[in-house]
């Protein structure tokens, strides 16, 4: 058996042809919804992400605005632009782009953010009342893997998930969604994280098994259930001498094996990735609709 691949580029693009025609009736009522990313320091990766969502916004007929400050920029400096934004009319969406230099207090940032322009899903506002089951902003990854299991039909209600990873951004956020009750969700959800014992026993058990680790490969063939649902949200550069730039991305799932065993799967790149983008834009129309009175 080989899997049916999840393909998080199609799906992008359904959702972004949604999000163009949210955007347009808005403005025909006058309104362009706007994004501000901030970004801090010279990351490469960083500077690449923040383009992507750039030419995205204008791509989908968003106004854009990236604010570029040096890796020394102070606390305050950084509290003051994050309070202007909230303050700019033109502005729906904030996000400040991660990481940031080791002497900001990242958490000090979130909190700053106006709630209804937390694009990202991450002020503990939101993150509360996804708990409760009341979303009002979801984090774009996780956001986005509920979108792929609807377009390709995997309900996951009543499943065994298996999430491992317990991150803020990726593992705790999609556990949470998948666990309430509701459509799309209703799953048995398991966390599994370096602590956990016996991870292939737990992997097993899994009807969905989403990895968010950040370890190329770790979850080889043998640790996933003949039929299973993968999604596989790792990133990681692994060198390679043969491809132009000297390493070439791979997921946390060893995809040669696992897509023997795996009923779905998504891909590295081209499964998770392209969603996260995605959702994060039409969280912005969502936060510019809610802001004007037109949702
Ligand atoms: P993270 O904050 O580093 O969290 C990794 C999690 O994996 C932690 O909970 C960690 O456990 C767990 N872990 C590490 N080694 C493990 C092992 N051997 N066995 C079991 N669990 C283990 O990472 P993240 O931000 O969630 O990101 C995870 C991956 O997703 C990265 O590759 C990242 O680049 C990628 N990502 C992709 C997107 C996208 O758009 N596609 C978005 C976000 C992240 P402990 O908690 O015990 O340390």
């Amino acid at each position: 058996m080989s899997a049916t691949l999840i393909d998080g580029k199609v799906v992008a693009e359904y959702i972004q042809q949604d999000t163009a025609r949210r955007a347009e009736k808005l403005k025909s009522r006058g309104v362009t919804p706007g994004l501000a990313a901030v970004l801090v320091g010279d990351d490469p990766a960083s500077k690449i992400y923040v383009t992507s969502k750039a030419r995205t916004c204008k791509k989908l007929g968003l106004y854009s605005e990236v604010i570029t400050r040096p890796a020394g920029i102070s606390q305050t400096e950084l509290l003051s632009i994050v309070n202007s934004l909230n303050e700019n009319d033109k502005i729906h969406g904030i996000l400040v782009q991660s990481p940031l230099p080791g002497h900001i207090d990242e958490l000090s940032i979130t909190l700053a953010i106006r709630p209804e322009k937390d694009v990202d899903g991450f002020h503990p506002h939101n993150v509360g009342l996804l708990l409760i089951n009341r979303p009002q902003m979801i984090s774009c990854t996780p956001y986005g893997i509920i979108k792929l299991l609807e377009y390709y039909n995997i309900n996951p209600a009543g499943k065994e998930v298996v999430v491992v990873g317990r991150s803020n951004i990726v593992g705790k956020p999609i556990a949470a969604l998948l666990m309430q009750k509701g459509p799309w969700a209703d799953a048995t959800v398991t966390v599994a994280h370096s602590r956990t014992r016996d991870l292939t026993s737990v992997t097993r058990r899994a009807d969905i098994l989403i990895a968010a680790i950040g370890s190329p490969e770790l979850i080889k063939g043998n640790m996933i259930k003949e039929g299973a649902v993968v999604i596989d949200v790792g990133v990681n550069r692994v060198e390679d001498t043969t491809c132009e730039k000297g390493y070439r991305l791979v997921g946390d799932v060893a995809f040669a094996e696992v897509v023997e065993k795996a009923s779905f799967i998504t891909p590295v790149p081209g499964g998770v990735g392209p969603m996260t983008i995605a959702m994060l834009i039409s969280n912005t129309v969502l936060a510019a609709e809610r802001l004007c009175g037109h949702s």
